[in-house]
């Protein structure tokens, strides 16, 4: 495979990650364009098939690992399924896109180990636990289960930011969305508008 840049974001369930991702994309200069993961769970709220994800059972799930058909995949939480098809890059970068993924972090962390260069690896820090919480309850779109479930691999996660080229503090939005544009407009070679 070969093409333009990834850009990865990566967080516990709850930063904010998807919110900077959703607001780079709308940045003309950076020709980015959204990899659309597979996974098996349902959709939730408003969320539409091949514009948020690919929804798909376990069993296709299943037969495009044994097929080798993705870049990475990971079972994120027990019996749900993520993964970025090789299929959807090559797709993009065919359009000259750069590609920006809202992945988890093993995830986000492997794609970096198979492009070291093209990746710029970014983790979104939260305040603390007790705020994801409170933003994951607000959000309302799980069980106490899940919530609780989320905000026990955020904990691991949060472990593993070292690991990223950049880590954003996501404590005040307006900051940590300029901070992200900066950083990714530096990594493509576009100049921010100001
Ligand atoms: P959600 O269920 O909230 O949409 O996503 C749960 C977690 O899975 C989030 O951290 C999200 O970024 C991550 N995720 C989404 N797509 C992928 C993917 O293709 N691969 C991996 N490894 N994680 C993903």
């Amino acid at each position: 495979m070969k093409g333009g840049k990834l850009i990865i974001f990566s967080a516990p369930s709850g930063s904010g990650k998807t919110t900077i991702v959703r607001h780079l994309l709308k940045q003309p200069e950076l020709n980015l364009a959204f990899s659309v993961s597979a996974t098996s769970r349902l959709s939730r709220g408003e969320e539409k098939d091949g514009e948020h994800y690919y929804f798909i059972k376990v069993p296709e799930f299943k037969q495009h690992i044994k097929n080798d058909d993705f870049l990475e995949w990971e079972e994120v939480y027990r019996d749900n399924f993520y993964g970025t098809l090789n299929s959807e890059v090559e797709r993009l970068w065919a359009e000259g896109k750069n590609v920006i993924f809202d992945i988890d972090v093993a995830g986000g962390l492997r794609i970096k180990k198979k492009f070291p260069k093209e990746t710029l690896a970014v983790f979104v820090k939260p305040p603390s636990i007790d705020e994801l919480k409170i933003r994951l309850k607000k959000r309302s779109t799980e069980s106490d289960d899940k919530i609780n479930m989320r905000i026990a691999k955020a904990s691991v996660e949060l472990a593993t930011a070292p690991q990223f080229d950049e880590i954003i503090k996501n404590y005040d939005l307006a900051i940590a969305l300029n901070e992200a544009h900066e950083l990714v407009a530096e990594f493509v070679g576009a100049t921010k508008k100001k």
